[in-house]
């Protein structure tokens, strides 16, 4: 017969056997729940314990990480257990995502946090390829939810903070020039109505613009060039990459709703009347034939 210790706690061995002395599969519910009741209560005592005393906290974290390797060992491998473990803790965070938050919150603390934080680091470095390829292929799968987030984000920022916005963007503008240059602005009713989906790429718009060596596509000249939509969008043109052409700020302000088309008419009869009159001036980027 076992004595009742003065001890409340059981020997360490004891955990260990009384855990796993009878297989749980073969209880019945009742039964069960019974066993819950008792580990959570152990579990109580346990905890109390190991705060206050740190020598058996630290046989007991001992106990514990010797269960956890052995049960890699076992187990670490088998797709089927790794399955049932995520669909668990998924199942666990749909139900009670802000219990859990705010509980590591509560635990993200001091020296604490200061570990936790060298301990991921140290872990992104060592997996740095493999989550950069997990990104990859997440951007693509959700891309669009993604952007969504984005803008709806983009559109609060905006209504906090209009100044504050607008001069990060010039900043960044000054900073990437041939970038920005890319973006044409244009309403999102006309975007829409081209389908959004067509858009070109930043990589094409790219590739364009060495092909026609950074100058306008109409006269040549470099300095500020824009995406100019050869049909415009007012007049059934597309945002796919065949309709877009390099153009000098000039020429674009000035081709405005024309066709590329009635644009480069226009210019030849400009260049023609320009002969005619002797001015010998051709249509430069500002577009004013001087008499002269
Ligand atoms: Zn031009």
């Amino acid at each position: 017969m076992l004595e009742v210790s003065a001890d409340p706690y059981p020997p360490m061995a004891d955990y260990t056997v009384w855990l796993s002395d009878v297989r749980r599969a073969d209880m019945t519910p009742d039964e069960l729940e019974e066993r819950h009741r008792r580990d959570r209560e152990t579990y109580r005592r346990m905890r109390e314990r190991m705060a206050a005393d740190p020598e058996y906290r630290e046989a007991r974290l001992a106990v514990s990480r010797g269960t956890t390797r052995r049960w890699k060992a076992r187990n670490g491998d088998r797709l089927d257990v790794k399955l049932l473990r995520l669909n668990r803790d998924r199942t666990r965070w749909a139900s009670e995502a802000s219990e859990l938050k705010a509980r590591s919150r509560e635990l993200y603390v001091g020296e604490r946090a200061v570990r936790i934080r060298a301990a991921n680091r140290e872990w992104y470095s060592r997996n740095q390829e493999s989550r950069r390829e997990y990104r990859k292929a997440y951007r693509l799968e959700h891309g669009e939810e993604i952007r969504a987030k984005d803008r709806e984000r983009q559109r609060r920022k905006y209504a906090e903070d209009p100044r504050k916005v607008l001069d990060y963007y010039q900043a960044w503008r000054k900073r990437n020039l041939l970038r920005a240059r890319g973006y044409v602005r244009i309403s999102a009713n006309k975007r829409r109505a081209a389908g959004a989906d067509t858009h070109f790429t930043l990589g094409e718009w790219l590739a364009l613009l060495a092909q026609y060596d950074e100058r306008c596509g109409y006269c040549g000249a470099r300095g500020r060039i824009e995406a100019d939509h050869r049909v415009p969008l007012c007049r059934g043109g597309t945002n796919s990459i065949d309709n877009i052409l390099p153009a000098c700020i000039h020429c674009n302000r000035r081709k405005h709703r024309k066709t590329e088309a009635e644009f480069r008419a226009l210019l030849v009869e400009e260049s023609a009347r320009a002969r005619a009159t002797g001015s010998g001036t051709t249509v430069g980027p500002a577009g004013s034939a001087s008499a002269g």
